[in-house]
């Protein structure tokens, strides 16, 4: 996800949006779920001297089985960020930007701790193992969350 920030400068713009499909090659800490491709990524990037601020938002898409009661479960989650370049961790390399890096970064730290199939999933009876968001179980198990 490159963009070339002389290529804008020589159109006379200071700022230019954009709008990226890829495949983000990460490991996200989540043991039951995975990343679904393609990561799609829009914004707008603003070139200030010799630094660039870059503003959008990432829409990504987990797959994999409900932490608490093991359904299927497929949820897209939107972040918008905001990253400077030129200064600090992101670099400018011969007039170029590149926001995978940046954009990876991003995802692995708005993972999720817990990939639920919804907020309010009930979770399995630690008794018997029925899916309590089908209904109760015969079991006394009224300390449940
Ligand atoms: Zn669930
Ligand atoms: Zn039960």
């Amino acid at each position: 996800m490159i963009i070339d920030l002389n290529a804008i400068k020589r159109s006379g713009k200071t700022e230019e949006s954009f709008f990226f499909e890829y495949d983000a090659d990460i490991e996200i800490a989540l043991p039951d779920a995975e990343l679904l491709e393609p990561v799609s990524v829009q914004g707008t990037v603003f070139i200030a001297g010799n630094t660039a601020e870059v503003e959008g938002e990432i829409v990504y898409t987990l797959k994999g089985s409900c932490t608490r009661c093991l359904a299927d479960t497929e949820k897209t989650y939107a972040v918008e960020f905001s990253e400077s370049f030129g200064e600090g961790e992101y670099p400018i390399v011969n007039g170029k930007i590149d926001l995978t890096k940046p954009v990876d970064d991003i995802i692995i730290m708005n993972t999720p701790v817990a990939f639920l199939c919804r907020d309010d999933c009930k979770g399995l009876c630690p008794e018997c193992g029925k899916n309590l968001n089908e209904g109760e179980c015969k079991c006394n198990n009224k300390d449940g969350r």
